[in-house]
């Protein structure tokens, strides 16, 4: 393949061409410092200006209001799913939502370090929809409530976020935004703690984004490792321990990239454009099918099904000679998936309808 494909992977994920081009032009020589980004201290003055740049950037990219901390850590989504209860839970049971894999895998974690309590589930039926806020049964006074608004590998996004207060719940509520964090806005009136990976919707794998309220700073189990403890994160900006310097950087070049293109109101713009498209073309489709509630479809994360799956196999290497890479489905789930993060554009959509038109009427 001599030119870049469609890359419709889940994650580590397609990043904006520019913000390459951009990396690579000064992956030897940043800026007239004579050092590539990676060579460099995390304590210089150079890299310290990288670091309070893509910090700026990202508070105002998501709105983020002042009581708000971010950290920027490492071991991704799976690590915080010991590290949120480690800081958050005081040892008391934490209540989860399970409307897929990633916030089942949550609360398996999370077990190991309090109690927990399903509060709603849609297991039954395959995952196929996010549980009603309407519905959950919230135990008496949760530590925290978890929330997994996009999953990625089921297709369900929570589309808007519950207010606890009004369910009656003073306790914080904590997401797993890994998926589509920066892909529409986030209403942080609801939200005391959001977290999630870098290497779907900003840079590459290695950086994990926290996004915490003050007050739930402080409150670490005393077994909680010194590097996961938020207070010591949050006291020595992110470098306890020495932060992942590349990925913080690259992060900071894609938040550039997101405020030249508009901001996440325009990526919101697109990214509804693009999930519609995609949605449409398969619903009024004889081969394909998605099997998730109309209203909970994720804007990210497009599973869809062959009905004849035996074509599964001759659908992939079509795809791939045509530049439509990494559409296989997870492996929970089978079929395929088109992961439409930010950074592929809608003309990527639009060349993965126009195949899976032209395989439809060969099939
Ligand atoms: C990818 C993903 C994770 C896990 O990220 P790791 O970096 O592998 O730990 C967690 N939650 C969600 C929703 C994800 O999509």
């Amino acid at each position: 393949m001599d030119q870049r494909a469609w890359n419709f992977s889940a994650g580590p994920a397609a990043m904006p061409l520019e913000v390459l081009q951009r990396a690579a032009a000064e992956m030897t020589n940043w800026q007239g410092s004579g050092m590539g980004v990676m060579e460099m201290s995390h304590r210089g003055k150079e890299f310290i200006s990288i670091y309070e740049q893509a910090e700026a950037d990202l508070r105002e990219l998501l709105a983020l209001p002042g009581h708000f901390k971010i950290l920027f850590m490492q071991g991704g989504g799976i690590a915080e799913n010991a590290i949120v209860p480690l800081n958050l839970s005081r040892g008391q049971t934490i209540d989860f939502v399970l409307s897929g894999s990633w916030s089942q895998k949550s609360q398996n974690e999370a077990q190991r370090y309090a109690p927990t309590h399903v509060a709603a589930s849609s297991q039954g039926d395959g995952f196929h929809h996010f549980p009603a806020p309407g519905s959950w049964q919230l135990s008496d006074r949760p530590s925290y409530v978890h929330v997994c608004t996009n999953e990625t590998i089921h297709g369900v996004e929570c589309h808007t976020l519950p207010d606890l207060k009004a369910l009656g719940c003073e306790a914080p509520l904590v997401i797993d935004f890994s998926s589509h964090v920066l892909s529409r806005p986030v209403d942080w009136s609801k939200v005391g703690l959001a977290f999630g990976g870098a290497q779907k919707n900003i840079g590459p794998a290695g950086v994990t984004l926290v996004v915490v309220r003050e007050d739930l700073v402080g409150h670490a189990l005393p077994v909680c490792p010194s590097a996961f403890d938020y207070a010591l994160v949050a006291q020595n900006d992110s470098m306890f321990n020495t932060p992942p310097t590349y990925g913080i950087y690259m992060a900071g070049l894609t938040f550039q990239w997101l405020k030249a293109q508009g901001g996440v109101a325009e990526m919101e713009r697109r990214n509804i454009a693009k999930a519609a498209l995609l949605y449409d073309f398969i619903d009024a489709s004889q081969l394909y099918l998605n099997p998730v509630a109309p209203a909970d479809r994720s804007r990210m994360n497009v599973p869809f099904f062959l009905r004849n799956e035996s074509l599964n196999d001759a659908f992939l290497a079509g795809a791939k000679s045509r530049g439509l890479l990494q559409l296989k489905g997870h492996k929970s789930v089978g079929g395929m998936r088109a992961s439409i993060y930010n950074a592929l554009p809608i003309e990527g959509v639009q060349a993965l309808i126009d195949y899976m038109r032209d395989f439809q009427n060969k099939a």
